[in-house]
């Protein structure tokens, strides 16, 4: 119980912190948040969305889950999406995976985990997608970093054929998806060129990240 109250304490005291530094802030906060970002990245601790980007509450929209998977069914993910686009008007998601994912390794792996082994099937498909990529090196350090980046793409593609992205481009809402890498051992976020802004070149973009990982 100690530890919990330990949080509680730590909250008050970043409470007054931030209140000393931006008197008012709160209060503003509290009024409406208009984030230009949404962040779909993994549960992971150690890639905390807003410290990695250095911004301050509101400013950027999160959604996080185990290896940074969009799945066209899941409500939770579409719900965040949908909302960020429709209603908070965002103007970028970035979908972030990082070097040194567990549920990355765990995809990759054939031991079994229990129930995430379900969630982790998506990411299994990816590696079967790019077998071919993948099968280049026997190195487990250089497969599972591959597969970090082409789950990235793959989601960034997910992303964009959402009936929510679709649609947003057809009205001409100015929005952009992009896919980032994080280094835990750097903490440097690297884009990874597969930006689409519009419907029309989704498939140009893929074609061309792609091959780029592979020659790694
Ligand atoms: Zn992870």
């Amino acid at each position: 119980m100690s530890s919990i109250r330990h949080l509680l304490e730590r909250n008050r005291a970043w409470a007054a912190r931030v209140t000393a530094e931006r008197p008012g802030f709160f209060r503003s906060l509290a009024a409406q948040q208009s984030p230009r970002y949404l962040w779909i990245g993994c549960a992971d601790s150690r890639v905390p969305a807003n410290e990695i980007v250095d911004l301050a509450p509101g400013e950027l929209f999160v959604h996080r889950n185990v290896a940074n998977v969009v799945v066209h069914t899941d409500f939770n993910c579409l719900a965040v999406l949908q909302f960020a686009v429709d209603v908070l008007k965002v103007e970028h998601v970035i979908v972030v995976g990082h070097y040194g994912c567990g549920g990355i390794r765990a995809a990759l792996d054939d031991t079994a985990h229990g129930l995430i082994d379900n969630w982790l099937r998506h990411v299994q498909d990816v590696a079967t997608r790019h077998a071919t990529i993948l099968g280049r090196r026997d190195d487990p350090d250089w497969r599972a970093d591959r597969l970090c980046e082409l789950n990235v793409i793959e989601q960034v593609m997910h992303v964009a054929r959402t009936t929510v992205v679709e649609e947003a481009w057809r009205r001409g809402q100015p929005l952009a998806v992009h896919g980032f890498v994080y280094g835990l051992v750097d903490g440097i976020l690297r884009d990874l060129g597969v930006e689409a802004d519009n419907g029309a070149d989704l498939r140009a973009r893929y074609a061309a990240a792609v091959p780029r990982l592979g020659s790694r």
